[in-house]
């Protein structure tokens, strides 16, 4: 995953979101994958929804499971970067 630094509207906050291709979203989805949108850390071994966990790298309770930062909108998806991968122009 792509971590990238917004400013989050609401909290004013520095937060990340993430880009990950199809694929890898696929690969790492079994593997509870999930990440902290305080400091951009992925973490591992998390529910697909889990939420509110605690950050191991910055300890706020910022880490969202995969799935989670989906619906929260804090994941995209994206298919050119698997084209871009395999040489597609
Ligand atoms: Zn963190």
């Amino acid at each position: 995953m792509e971590a990238e630094q917004f400013i989050g509207a609401k909290s004013g906050k520095v937060r990340y979101r993430f880009a990950i291709s199809e694929a890898e979203y696929m690969e790492i989805h079994d593997d509870g994958a999930g990440a902290c949108i305080a400091c951009g850390e992925e973490a591992s071994g998390v529910e697909p929804d889990a939420r509110r966990y605690e950050c191991e790298a910055c300890g706020e309770r910022k880490v969202y499971g995969l799935e989670e930062l989906l619906i929260m909108g804090y994941v995209t998806i994206s298919e050119t970067r698997d084209m871009k991968a395999a040489g597609v122009k």
